[in-house]
């Protein structure tokens, strides 16, 4: 199943899919405790992270055992499986492929060897110098590669992988090679990550994806969102620190900066990628989004009848609007939760039918009704313009299409896969020639400061890149990928940090 780009693809219409995350990470540090199925339970929690593939990797203190395979979490994983992967330590992935086509090699944890044991680690991000890391790990290893890089993975997870096979001294532990290794990738990294005897997470310095750390009666829990504590009884303690390693084993937890914060969240977690049920930066996801559907009903006011969300991940917002808004609140449309990823593609048949596989009209609801429809954003617009046609041929009135986050204009390059900008339906478009498109009565977006104060988070603490274009990382320092069909990038030097040697390690 191919997607435009060329690559595999699981989902039933590539054509309406929304932005992507990248990943989903958990990891846990228990001893006497059934370390692989907390796990298998922590990145169930989190499947909406990553729907392609799923692993897991546990240790005992001497052995690293994995397993993973292509599939949801569900898919991948059996009693059998589980009651394979023995230990007191856990790293778990669910997996989107952004970087590295969707296929087996490129599933996570990674594995690889270091100078003092084995790693396994697991991602949610994008590094945006792979170009160089790769260049790095063929000036120290030539042909000779390391780990998964050198067994054919192309994700930037398998080339930090093969960094902290590469560059490590005589027995130089994982824990130096960690901190050595850090300060040099740039982008978004969520990492957690194992050897054979401690636990570690760390994160970009600007911590544009969330972690979590969390605390059981006898043992600790890292995790990319809160709702994933939750789900495994852990009790919530902190944010992994931007530009923080912390390091998890018998010795208690102890913390490690490898690089000055400099905080720039994801401000697309709050509006759309997270679960509603997560705390990030201690904002509850659900009250930010119920905050920006009151600000979208100052700013967009509508004359209706009934307020209706596109389900799931519209509906915070559409209660927001109506109470604010003094409209009530309706469903209107049902959802079925499973359709969007299926391994068997639907006959042309049901394909016309398109998004009825996904969503459904209530006619009694809906007929003789002018509706405010609330949704969280609109990438291709494939999805409301069948959206808008669907209401119509159900009765209603009139369609007011409302959007909890201000036009997509831009890329990400930090992990969510959103569509190309040729794809992106605000790419050169006003929003009345959008409207036109979409065929609703009228379209208003919620404006960029309205988003940013429901989250209460300060502007300049946000990354916003993909609604203003303004990147904390300069554009100019995005290297192409080259583990891409793009083509290579120049050769850029690899950064000066010493391969080997005492002078290197901290
Ligand atoms: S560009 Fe958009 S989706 Fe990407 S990290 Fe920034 S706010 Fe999030």
């Amino acid at each position: 199943m191919a997607r435009g780009d060329g690559r595999l693809t699981h989902e039933t219409f590539p054509e309406e899919r929304g932005p992507q995350d990248e990943c989903g990470v958990f990891g846990v540090w228990a001893p006497g405790e059934d370390v692989s199925r907390l796990t298998y339970f922590g990145i169930y929690a989190l499947q909406h992270r990553g729907q392609e593939s799923a692993g897991i990797a546990t240790s005992n203190g001497e052995q690293i055992l994995i397993y993973k395979d292509m599939g949801l979490v569900s898919q991948v994983f059996d009693d059998r499986a589980l009651e394979s992967l023995r230990g007191h330590i856990a790293v778990g992935h669910t997996r989107y492929s952004t970087t590295g086509s969707s296929e087996w090699i490129n599933a996570q944890p990674t594995l690889g060897p270091t100078a003092a044991g084995t790693v396994a680690l697991a991602h949610n991000g994008n590094l945006t110098n792979t170009a160089d890391l790769v260049a790095w790990v063929r000036e120290i290893s030539g042909q000779d590669l390391t780990g998964e890089m050198g067994r054919g993975s192309s994700s930037d997870t398998a080339v930090v992988t093969a960094l902290l096979g590469a560059i490590g001294g005589e027995d130089e532990p994982l824990e130096d090679l960690a901190m050595r290794l850090f300060p040099h990738l740039e982008g978004a990294f969520s990492l957690v990550f194992m050897d054979e005897g401690s636990l570690y997470a760390a994160r970009d310095r600007h911590g544009i994806r969330p972690l979590v750390l969390g605390r059981l009666e006898k043992g600790w829990v890292v995790a990319s969102e809160t709702a994933a504590l939750d789900i495994v009884g852990a009790t919530y303690v902190r944010e992994v620190e931007p530009g923080e390693m912390i390091v998890i084993d018998a010795a208690g937890m102890r913390s490690h900066r490898f690089a000055e914060a400099t905080p720039r969240g994801c401000v697309f977690e709050y509006v759309y990628l997270a679960r509603p049920d997560t705390k990030i930066a201690d904002v509850p996801v659900n009250a930010a989004r119920t905050e920006m559907g009151r600000v979208l009903a100052r700013e967009a006011p509508a004359e209706a009848d009934l307020v209706i969300p596109t389900p799931e991940s519209g509906t915070p917002a559409a209660i927001g609007y109506a109470q604010e808004s003094g409209i009530p609140f309706a469903q209107g449309l049902v959802k079925n939760s499973y359709v969007g990823r299926t391994f068997i593609q639907p006959t042309d048949t049901i394909r016309q039918l398109g998004i009825r596989l996904k969503l459904n009209p209530l006619r009694e609801v809906i007929a003789g009704q002018r509706l405010v429809v609330i949704d969280d954003s609109i990438v291709r617009g494939n999805t409301q313009r069948a959206l808008v046609r669907m209401l119509r041929e159900a009765g209603a009135a009139e369609v007011h299409v409302r959007i909890s986050s201000p036009p997509v204009q831009w890329p990400c390059f930090y992990g969510i896969d959103f569509a190309t900008r040729a794809e992106l339906l605000a790419n050169g478009m006003s929003v009345e020639e959008i409207r036109d498109n979409l065929g609703a009565d009228s379209l208003s977006y919620i404006s960029v400061e309205g988003m940013v104060a429901a989250t209460t988070v300060p502007e300049d603490r946000l990354c916003t890149a993909c609604f203003t274009g303004n990147y904390p990382i300069p554009r100019e320092r995005v290297q192409a990928d080259p583990t891409s069909a793009h083509p290579a990038p120049a050769q850029i030097p690899p950064p000066a940090l010493t391969a080997t040697g005492s002078e290197a390690r901290r």
